[in-house]
């Protein structure tokens, strides 16, 4: 079945479309009241985060729109020590979409929303004029407790750097896609709730948080700098990536310290607590790659010292130049 302007109507064609695939996809007793808003139990701080996926391909190696959607969400909620809790989904599909993949879609978003913990309690359809394409936008809500308080401005003098695994999977999954190359590199799409639970349970001493997207490690650690006035340091030889990713990179001229991760975080966190976060970010999913790759300093900016022994400055992202890759 190919999606209709009508499918957007409102009228019973919209209400097939939400029974048949939404509905089928996920179901729980919020959602399932199908009333106007989800009324939901909260009483402490809550984190509120919104995104919009418009990646193409719509599936690729190692995930689809619909995992990333809610991947990009709940990492960015679990950033700043909130749980993640709720999630809103709303599509915005041109005619012509493929149903049979807009099942897939929505398949696999209510998987990993069942994974990353997250109810999703509310959502949206509209169906527009276009070409088969499909858009996901979702908000997450989390709870954060009381006494938390991680944010970039607190990184300061002598914190250790730790990055939770390989630089650059998902943006070369896409572009290899998009450019027709043939290789093995899937995206790292996953959610990051585990080792950041775990850290946060052990009593880490954990300043700043930030998942690794669009704009990588560099513009990570550039925002880090600017933000807290501190210097950021690392060690080219400490950070990971995998060889496929450095040799597709290198034939592309392309930068992984500016390639985009959606399941990769950076942790600042105090010194005394490095090595055991970083042994619990290898214990936990998704962060068996785990390493230490620097420092925080007096200084300003990002410096790194490359394999050859040299210093240079690592500067943000510039220009765009990258493909839709989230
Ligand atoms: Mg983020």
């Amino acid at each position: 079945m190919k999606i209709t302007m009508a499918h957007g109507s409102g009228g019973r064609q919209t209400a097939q479309l939400i029974d048949e695939i939404f509905k089928k996809a996920n179901s729980n007793p919020v959602l399932d009241m199908m009333e106007d808003s989800a009324v939901v139990a909260g009483d402490t701080k809550i984190a509120i985060t919104t995104d919009s996926f418009v990646v193409t391909p719509l599936i690729f190696k190692g995930g689809d729109i619909g995992s990333l959607a809610v991947c990009g969400t709940v990492n960015d909620l679990l950033m700043r020590g909130a749980v993640p809790k709720y999630i809103t989904s709303a599509y915005i599909i041109e005619e012509g979409a493929d149903a049979e993949l807009l099942t897939k879609i929505a398949a696999s978003m209510a998987e990993t929303a069942k994974e990353a913990g997250v109810t999703v309690v509310a959502g949206d359809t509209k169906v527009i004029e276009g070409n088969g394409g499909i858009y996901i936008n979702t908000t997450g809500v989390g709870f954060v407790n009381e006494n938390t308080d991680i944010k970039s401005a607190n990184c300061k003098n002598g914190d250790v750097i730790i990055l939770s695994g390989t630089l650059g999977e998902h943006h070369a999954a896409i572009l290899s896609e998009r450019m027709g190359v043939k290789n093995n590199i899937q995206s790292d799409c996953a959610p990051l709730g585990e080792m950041v639970q775990n850290m946060m349970n052990t009593g880490i001493e954990i300043h700043a948080m930030r998942d690794i997207t669009r704009g990588g490690l560099g513009t990570v650690l550039n925002e880090f700098a600017n933000v807290s006035n501190c210097g950021f340091e690392i060690a080219e030889e400490k950070i990971p990536v995998t060889p496929e990713v450095e040799g597709f990179c290198k034939i592309l001229g392309l930068d992984p310290l500016h390639m985009g991760n959606e399941g990769k975080m950076i942790a600042v966190v105090a010194e005394k607590d490095a090595e055991k976060a970083v042994q619990i970010i290898r214990k936990s999913k998704y962060g068996e790659n785990a390493a230490i790759i620097g420092t925080v300093t007096d200084g300003e900016g990002v410096t790194m010292l490359t394999r050859l022994g040299g210093r240079r400055t690592v500067t943000e992202l510039y220009g765009e130049g990258l493909p839709r890759i989230c």
